[in-house]
């Protein structure tokens, strides 16, 4: 589908780029390390088809942690949410998305919510198949009818550079094995969880699967629930809550939708019953969120009246 370039969101992402000079581009992944701090695009899906853009839409970019709230929806479509929610909670943590302090002291030891690494490692754990590869295909089969993409594939390199530096993530999985909560050979997962980070894709597939959620679930387009009423929901109020790993609040106080980031400089927004956002901006802040992202979603918010609450 063709997407409008639109006259009024590119003042505001000229508006916003500025501060991504604040910011610095993810490295810990170093096939991340090449984007370019400066770009800033923005791709806003509706209900009707229509799409209107800003930047350049063409790029394509990693999901990273946004892929966290899908692998989620298909977890929760595959197990239920009794089964998902004994082995990962619901409540945020405060903490960097990969803390592993919390692990620890919570009794009985799981990890708080699906949204940090330690969660969406079980999350992803517990996507069902017989292979990786089957559990892979399962994912990006999801993720292609949520975007209404079929060529939609991951970045060999990205995975294999975030499979080769993934220290801090096998420890997680290596807590949560000793603590029963994970039962899979460690490299397998890392391998499986590595390609569901490096899925890749343009702003305007991410706004059309946040358009998905916005909908509850519904396919806009064909009208097929693409996943049930309460899965929608559950993941939407994760992205309230955690979405922005520990600057939810602060998100959802200054803007009021549910969205979720990744290190890769994404944002996909939700605005409930109204749109799809899917944004690229790499420059990242501390806390690992788009600097300018957010900046240009706090601009859309006061202008159109985004929040929910
Ligand atoms: N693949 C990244 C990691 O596990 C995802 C983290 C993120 O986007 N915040 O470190």
């Amino acid at each position: 589908m063709a997407c409008q370039s639109n006259d009024d969101l590119r003042a505001l992402v000229e508006k916003a780029r500025p501060i991504a000079k604040e910011g610095k581009v993810a490295d810990y992944i170093p096939a991340l390390g090449k984007a370019n701090p400066n770009d800033l695009s923005i791709a806003i899906y509706y209900p009707d088809g229509n799409c209107i853009s800003a930047g350049d839409i063409d790029r394509k970019i990693t999901l990273q942690s946004i892929s966290k709230v899908i692998s989620l929806a298909l977890v929760l479509m595959d197990r239920g949410p009794n089964y998902v929610f004994e082995k990962v909670g619901m409540e945020p943590t405060g903490d960097p998305f990969n803390s592993i302090a919390k692990l620890e002291t919570t009794v009985p030891a799981k990890p708080l919510n699906p949204m940090i690494n330690a969660g969406a490692l079980v999350v992803t754990h517990m996507l069902k198949g017989n292979s990786v590869e089957e559990r892979f295909q399962r994912l990006l089969n999801f993720i292609q009818d949520l975007a209404g993409n079929q060529s939609i594939d991951y970045c060999a390199e990205v995975a294999r550079s975030e499979f080769e530096t993934a220290h801090l993530n096998r420890a997680l999985c290596y807590f949560l094995k000793q603590h029963h909560i994970i039962d899979e050979d460690i490299e397998e997962l890392m391998d499986l969880y590595t390609k569901q980070c490096a899925i890749e894709m343009t702003c305007l597939d991410l706004s059309r699967i946040g358009l998905v959620f916005a909908m509850d679930g519904v396919d806009p387009e064909s009208g097929r629930q693409i996943m049930p009423l309460d899965v929608a929901r559950i993941c939407k109020t994760f992205m309230v809550t955690c979405g922005m790993y520990n600057a939810s609040g602060e998100f959802a106080i200054k803007i009021g939708i549910p969205a979720k980031s990744g290190v890769s400089g994404g944002i996909m927004g939700a605005v409930p019953g109204r749109f799809g956002i899917g944004i690229f901006g790499p420059a990242l802040d501390e806390k690992g969120n788009s600097i300018a992202g957010i900046k240009l979603l706090e601009l859309l918010s006061k202008t159109y009246s985004l929040s929910m609450f």
